[in-house]
């Protein structure tokens, strides 16, 4: 099991994209650690404790170290993943070392270009902020930190430049494309997404980016993680600011498909997700289909692109796409021809 928490929707930065901004009535509200000591008492096999937020770096550090205080006192193996947008390490790199290099604890990060991500004064945070936080990673810590771009309408022109940059500083980053929650109102189209992934395999940029490397092999039936695992039931839980309780960290942006905290802790277990037959995928067709694997990979992105009425121009791209990505991959099978369900 992994555990996605989300200490807090505060956050120094911000993005225009940004996902987190209605997880809590109360906007100061802290996720209360004891919640984190019951998860991990149900679940002491948890293998990683993935913090978002809100910025993780607007908690107080202690908070961390009581984390890795119950872990220790309870020799439970899990490690603890911040993903932060470093700039409070930047401005004050002393109160988070120790902790940044703690056995226990991974940093990443997240940039893109464009004109969405912009610091508290509203300003953009440039490729020079990005470049100056890693540095300072590398010279505090000893590595640089991975990173996360995601991707919407304004900067979809800069997936190749993210790459690149990523390859220029020997790290793998993660190209996301936006899901609608929080402030973003539509998703960013999969189909278009995936031509990207597309271009980056093309570009022989794929060992720089993650989810290219997750389309293929997903495509060859290996396994693969979130955002293509359609057994999030099975193994992620994320719990928000207020508690409340999801298998997926962007039903839970959307508070969708919660779970009853105490009736799990109590030794419950359910799969919403699983449990509701319209994510099960995006059109009938899509069974006999061969991108079935890819185009379905992720229940959140069948619900955004049903309730945003974008299946049928994914699915009529995607058939344009689908020998590319079948030869890329040397698989002799044919696509089946688009048919419109929606007449
Ligand atoms: S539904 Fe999608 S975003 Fe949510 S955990 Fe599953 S793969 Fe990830
Ligand atoms: S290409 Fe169309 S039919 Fe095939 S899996 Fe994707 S959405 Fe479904």
């Amino acid at each position: 099991m992994d555990l996605i928490i989300k200490p807090t929707e505060l956050c120094n930065f911000k993005c225009t994209f940004c996902s987190s901004t209605k997880l809590v009535e109360d906007k100061a509200a802290k996720l209360d650690l004891m919640k984190i000591f019951q998860f991990l008492d149900r679940y002491p096999e948890t293998k990683t404790i993935i913090v978002n937020g809100g910025d993780p770096l607007m908690m107080d550090p202690q908070y961390y170290w009581e984390i890795i205080k119950y872990l220790d006192d309870n020799d439970l193996p899990a490690t603890i993943s911040l993903t932060t947008n470093l700039w409070p390490f930047y401005k004050n790199p002393q109160k988070w070392i120790k902790l940044f290099r703690h056995r226990r604890v991974g940093v990443a990060t997240s940039f893109q270009y464009g004109e969405g991500r912009l610091k508290g004064d509203y300003s953009v945070f440039t490729e020079q902020d990005f470049t100056v936080c890693s540095d300072y990673m590398l010279y505090y810590v000893g590595y640089r930190p991975s990173f996360i771009a995601v991707i919407t309408e304004e900067n979809e022109w800069s997936v190749i430049k993210t790459v690149e940059l990523a390859k220029e500083m020997d790290v793998v980053c993660k190209v996301n494309y936006a899901m609608a929650s929080g402030e973003q109102d539509a998703p960013y189209r999969l189909s278009k997404i995936y031509e990207q992934y597309i271009k980056i395999w093309e570009a022989g940029l794929a060992p720089w980016e993650h989810n290219t490397q997750q389309m293929m092999k997903r495509i060859r039936g290996e396994n693969t993680i979130c955002p293509l695992t359609r057994t999030c039931d099975s193994n992620i839980r994320t719990i928000q600011p207020e508690g409340d309780y999801y298998s997926c960290g962007a039903f839970g942006d959307d508070k969708d498909k919660a779970i009853d905290f105490d009736f799990e802790m109590k030794g419950g277990f359910v799969t919403p997700l699983a449990d509701s037959p319209e994510l099960n995928s995006l059109k009938m067709g899509c069974y006999s289909c061969p991108m079935f694997s890819i185009c379905n990979g992720c229940k959140k992105t069948i619900k955004d692109l049903k309730e945003h009425d974008m299946v049928e121009d994914h699915c009529y791209h995607m058939k344009q796409l689908g020998p590319k990505i079948l030869e890329a991959n040397g698989l002799d099978m044919q696509m089946t021809p688009y048919v419109n369900e929606s007449i």
